[in-house]
């Protein structure tokens, strides 16, 4: 087999509707560009007809086309590691399966590559996305770049990107289980880029993205990147009881002065139910951090190859 020079890792869940486009359209582009190219797709435990999909192309391309099985759902991130532990090319390309990142944009992201660049970064221009992800996503990237201003990137959502291959080990050696890709590789990158590339409805098939998942997905982004959320806890806290100090030491001149109080009983309601909100956000967040360190003390492998498709050997 010949050492492939560009690699495009695809996570796949669930996209037995787009799949057949996809490999038409990628196939198209890079042969075009004739240079060598695998292309890994990671069958993150779908359950639909990707699976035998999926290997039917490794028969019909099988000096391109490998394919991992993982034994079960580990979610986007860690299907893309599972490809990054098995790229050989030198140039990495990560993309969407469901034609959203259209394909025909990877020659101009190889040629900004080709300009020394360790990583070219993406953003979705005029995004093809319903009005709730787009108010989400327009929420979470304020949030983010509020939470981890180091971040120096327009949408960490944009999965269509490029990595050299000394960046895609580095990720690779980091070993975490709960990552975010294209923060990750930005924390290793020398020299990034940023272009923006278009953006398209889902070709079919839906978005294995409900609102909770979203979320989940959005608190792996802070939690691994930032300890804002603990600090601000920190300041939360010093402010409160400053300001709950000032008001016993009111209370008491008040006491002295004019006599004791009886009324205002629901004001001191609303104080504390106030405070015991805070309070238990804060065990909230403290949990989510919490958990995510148990997780990895755990050393529980990231994820479990059922198997791995391709071309044998000799
Ligand atoms: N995906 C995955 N595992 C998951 C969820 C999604 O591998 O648990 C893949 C999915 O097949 C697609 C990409 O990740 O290739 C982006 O997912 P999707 O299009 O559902 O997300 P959206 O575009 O709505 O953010
Ligand atoms: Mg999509």
């Amino acid at each position: 087999m010949s050492q492939p020079y560009i690699s495009i890792v695809i996570p796949v869940h669930n996209e037995q509707e787009v799949l057949e486009i996809l490999y038409q359209r990628l196939t198209t582009v890079m042969d075009q560009l004739g240079k060598p190219y695998e292309v890994i797709l990671t069958n993150d435990g779908s359950t639909d007809n990707s699976t035998a999909i999926l290997n039917d192309f490794v028969k019909r391309r099988p000096n391109e086309f490998r394919i991992i099985h993982f034994n079960r759902n580990y979610g986007q991130h860690m299907a893309i590691m599972a490809g990054f532990e098995n790229v050989r090319g030198e140039i990495i390309i990560t993309m969407d399966a469901d034609l959203q990142n259209p394909p025909e944009e990877i020659p101009r992201l190889v040629a900004e590559m080709e300009k020394g660049h360790d990583v070219v970064n993406t953003h979705r221009m005029d995004r093809q996305d319903n009005r709730w992800r787009l108010l989400v996503s327009h929420a979470h990237n304020w949030l983010r770049k509020k939470m981890i201003p180091s971040l120096k990137m327009e949408d960490e959502g944009s999965m269509l990107r490029a990595y050299r291959r000394n960046l895609v080990d580095l990720m690779v050696a980091s070993g975490e289980s709960s990552t975010f890709i294209t923060a990750l590789a930005l924390t290793y990158a020398a020299n990034p880029a940023e272009i923006g590339i278009k953006h398209e409805e889902r070709a079919a098939g839906t978005s294995s993205y409900s609102f909770y998942k979203l979320i989940r997905y959005n608190f792996d982004l802070i939690t691994n990147f930032s300890l804002v959320p603990l600090q601000m806890f920190t300041f939360i806290g010093i402010s409160v009881s400053i300001l709950s100090l000032l008001f016993v030491i009111y209370l008491l001149i008040r006491r002295l002065v004019i006599g004791p109080e009886v009324a205002g009983l629901f004001t001191l309601f609303a104080i504390a139910f106030f405070i015991m909100g805070l309070i238990i956000m804060g065990v909230g967040i403290l949990g989510e951090y919490i958990g995510r360190i148990y997780l990895e003390t755990l050393k529980r492998p990231r994820f479990v190859i059922r198997e791995i498709r391709q071309q044998q050997e000799g």
